[in-house]
This record gives C-alpha cells, sequence and structure tokens, in this order.
C-alpha cells in the first residue's frame, strides 16, 4: 500500500476530550472517527487491526468447538417480553418503531435471539452440546460513553452462547469458553486474567471477568500477581478435560470489587503476592442455568425422553474495546507499538527521497520481496521531510520499520528498526529482509 494513495489522516495533537493514552492514541494515528458521542467511523488503518482482533477471537472460538453465525442487530421486543426483560433493561437499550408502529430494538446482547433459533430447530439432547456465537455490532445507551472504544454506545462484541442438557455439561461448555479467552488474549500479547465477577441471581462460581491491569481501567481488581504471568494453556489441550487448568488459575485469588472479600484475600495470599490495581474488562463469562429457556420455552427431549430446559451460558468478549486495550497496554511516548499478531501492516517501508529514481526503484524492490514473502506492507513514499516520516512510523506503531535513503543506498544498506525496542541495524536488504521474516 503507497502511503501517497493510502487514506491515513493523522493529526498533530488529539482533540483536547481525549483523556487517555489510548483513545488520544486512537484518533492521532488516524484510526478512528467519532460521529456521535461513543459512535465511531472505523478508518482504514483501525478497521485493519479491528479485522485481525476479530479473526483471532474468531479462530480461538472455532478451536473451542463454537459455531459462528450472524444474528440481526435490530430485534423484537416482543422476544425480551417473553424472558422479561424488555421492561427490566432500562435507558441503555435504544428502542425503536418501525413504520407498522412495531417495537423493536438495537441489540445490546442476544440471549434472546440465540433462545429462538435454538428453541426452533433443537429438539433433542442429541444435538447437545451446543455452542453458536456471533461478532457482532451491539448497541448500548450507556450513561456516560467514554475513553473511545472502551466505552462506546455502539461496539463490537463478540457473543457466544452455549447450550447444555445438566450443569455438569455446562460447566464443560464454561471450561471451554474459560481456555478459549486465555488463548484468545495471549495471541494479541495481552495478559488477560481470569476474576471472579458477580454471578447475578443463579449464584454459584461460573462467572469470571478477564481483566487487562491498566491505570485507566475502569475496575477496582484484587489479585495474586503470580496469576498475572502465568502462560496461556495454548490450543493443544483436552477439549473433554479442562477442569485441571481452570482449577489451576481458579484456586489463586483473582476477584474483581463486586466480589472481593479482603479477609479471603489476605488468608490465600502472601503479602508479598497481593496486588490491588485498576484493569480493563476485555470478557465476561457466565453461566446462567435456565434463566430464558424456562421462560421461553427453549426444551429438549432427555435420553429418557423426558423435555428437560436446557441450561445455558453467555460469553462476551469486547472487541472493539480490545483495541484500546491493547493500546493502553503497548505504547510509549512515540505512540502505538502493535504486537505483530493484530499489526494494520507488518512493515512500513519508508523512502527518504522519494525523487531519487535509484532510492525509489530500491524502496520498490524491497516492498515487492517484502509482499512475495506474504508482508502486509505500508510504503511510505511520500515528499514529507524524514522527521515527518519517522514519526508518523512511530505512531502508527507498525512493528517494523525498513528506512532506506540515498547514503545507505550508496554503502549497500539499509536501516531496519524494530518499533517495540527501538533497535536499529544497517544491514543490506537480504538480510533485513530475512530478520523481518523471522
Ligand atoms: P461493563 O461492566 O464494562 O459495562 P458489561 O458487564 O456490561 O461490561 P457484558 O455485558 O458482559 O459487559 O459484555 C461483554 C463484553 O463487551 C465486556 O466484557 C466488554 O469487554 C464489552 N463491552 C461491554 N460494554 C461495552 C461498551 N459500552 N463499549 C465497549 N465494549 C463494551
Ligand atoms: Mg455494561
Amino acid at each position: 500500500m503507497r502511503l501517497s494513495r493510502y487514506f491515513l489522516p493523522t493529526l498533530k495533537e488529539a482533540p483536547s476530550d481525549a483523556q487517555i493514552v489510548s483513545h488520544q492514541l486512537m484518533l492521532r494515528a488516524g484510526l478512528i472517527r467519532q460521529e456521535a458521542a461513543g459512535i465511531y467511523a472505523w478508518l482504514p488503518l483501525g478497521l485493519r487491526v479491528l479485522k485481525k482482533v476479530e479473526q483471532i477471537v474468531r479462530e480461538e472460538m472455532n478451536r473451542a468447538g463454537a459455531i459462528e453465525i450472524l444474528m440481526p442487530t435490530l430485534q423484537l421486543a416482543d422476544l425480551w417480553r417473553e424472558s422479561g426483560r424488555y421492561d427490566d433493561y432500562g435507558d441503555e437499550m435504544l428502542r425503536i418503531k418501525d413504520r407498522h408502529e412495531r417495537d423493536l430494538l438495537y441489540g445490546p446482547t442476544a440471549e434472546e435471539v440465540v433462545t429462538e433459533i435454538f428453541r426452533a430447530y433443537v429438539k433433542s439432547y442429541k444435538a447437545l452440546p451446543l455452542n453458536l456465537y456471533n461478532i457482532q455490532w451491539k448497541f448500548r445507551d450507556e450513561r456516560r460513553p467514554r475513553f473511545g472504544v472502551m466505552r462506546g454506545r455502539e461496539f463490537l462484541m463478540k457473543d457466544a452462547y452455549s447450550f447444555d442438557l445438566d450443569e455438569a455439561s455446562a460447566r464443560k461448555a464454561y471450561n471451554r469458553m474459560f481456555v478459549a479467552y486465555l488463548n484468545t488474549f495471549a495471541r494479541m500479547g495481552l495478559k488477560a486474567v481470569p476474576m471472579k465477577a458477580d454471578p447475578g441471581p443463579i449464584g454459584g462460581d461460573l462467572s469470571h471477568e478477564f481483566i487487562i491491569l491498566a491505570d485507566t481501567g475502569e475496575s477496582q481488581v484484587f489479585c495474586d500477581r503470580n496469576l498475572v504471568e502465568m502462560l496461556a494453556p495454548g490450543g493443544d489441550v483436552d477439549w473433554d478435560d479442562l477442569q485441571g487448568i481452570v482449577d489451576e488459575r481458579t484456586s489463586m485469588y483473582a476477584a474483581t470489587e463486586e466480589m472481593h472479600d479482603a479477609a479471603d484475600f489476605e488468608s490465600r495470599t502472601p503479602e508479598a503476592d497481593r496486588l490491588t490495581a485498576r484493569g480493563i474488562e476485555v470478557g465476561h463469562i457466565f453461566y446462567f442455568g435456565t434463566k430464558y429457556s424456562a421462560p421461553m420455552k427453549a426444551k429438549v427431549a432427555g435420553p429418557d425422553g423426558v423435555d428437560t430446559e436446557i441450561h445455558g451460558g453467555s460469553y462476551g468478549v469486547g472487541v472493539s474495546r480490545l483495541l484500546g486495550a491493547i493500546i493502553e497496554a503497548s505504547h510509549d511516548e512515540g505512540g502505538i507499538i502493535w504486537p505483530d499478531a493484530v499489526a494494520p501492516f507488518d512493515v512500513v517501508v519508508i523512502n527518504l527521497r522519494a525523487k531519487d529514481d535509484a532510492v525509489s526503484a530500491a524502496c520498490e524492490e524491497a516492498v515487492a520481496a517484502l509482499e512475495a514473502a506474504g508482508k502486509d506492507v505500508l510504503y511510505d513514499d511520500t515528499d514529507e521531510r524524514p522527521g515527518g516520516k519517522f514519526a508518523t512510523a512511530d505512531l502508527i506503531g507498525v512493528p517494523w520499520q525498513l528506512t532506506i535513503g540515498p547514503k545507505g543506498l550508496a554503502d549497500g544498506v539499509v536501516e531496519l528498526k524494530r518499533r517495540a525496542t527501538g533497535e536499529k541495524v544497517s544491514v543490506p536488504l537480504a538480510e533485513a529482509l530475512q530478520r523481518i521474516a523471522g
């Protein structure tokens, strides 16, 4: 992609209402444009990252056995009247009428819709376990939209819904999502800690929020320091028996403010390991039993032929919020530092003298070689001055910067910089390509 033909509207300074660094950087690097409070347009660079984040979430859901569908953004109010939530949900729900005066709403979540789909088709326990997910825009008319995509009104969520015959198998479904979440966030370079969360009226221990520690986070959290550094289990696990992996994590103390019990924290965690911090909630998993299947009559015939209400759980990931969380966790004074897995481009090739034919030819050769190696390349072929080019490259946080100028060309070298460490080397092009290829 040639920068001279691209659409990358960067800003020198962030608008003063952007309070936290991720919001400032998302605006400055030209990732998003605010259209209304909590409502954003995704610009090309932001959209690229959003798609990468979404794809990691999708791959890990699929690996855990969940099946992708796509539910509508607009939902019928009648379904929510069936579950009893239409009146309860309150002002966060955006309510709409169509031309026939029918009540619709912009979905803030999709338990009702997915339960309606399930009950229409699934009649026997033989179809279970089943986990259906979608990655779809949600709308919540938040009281205080703020911090950019962190607390938007319109935001992209991955929401999965599991269906099981009884609580024991629902727990297995829950464990699969628990492990899938650990792997998902780790692939994005994040340390997400599962913390005991409010289980709501059902009670029990099957509710966890996945939290990224960050000073700007909206949640107050308490946990054992060792949990933060624990590595994700990876995909090569026994997906039918994950209890050991889950127990290993949940045996250590980690709780959000609503669930915090100071005495329990102190008795279970040596003083030196006690961590009190702020955090960003990037995911929430939840078992709710028959909360929706009972009022909405979602039943299947069990092995004994008797109709049974299914046991459900729901599992959310804040896909668009994750961009903010990743930037909060990975930036410096110069700008964003994208982890390789979610970077909008793998490498930016910087032409230091775009008017010089020999330099441009060398740059184009480098771009072609990188593209042939399967890399996504942004080619800065503009005639901006070098300082501005380096500043832009740092701001947008592409993992590798490959710079070619007349002097290096004469010496047969290019300059390669790793954004994350700032390390620079002057090497022949072939060696630079090798380093980038990893
Ligand atoms: P919060 O406590 O932050 O409002 P929630 O409990 O309402 O979150 P869920 O209903 O569990 O969130 O939604 C699943 C995920 O969607 C959350 O873990 C979060 O990452 C994301 N999410 C929720 N609300 C927003 C929002 N307003 N903007 C961006 N992402 C959100
Ligand atoms: Mg909320």
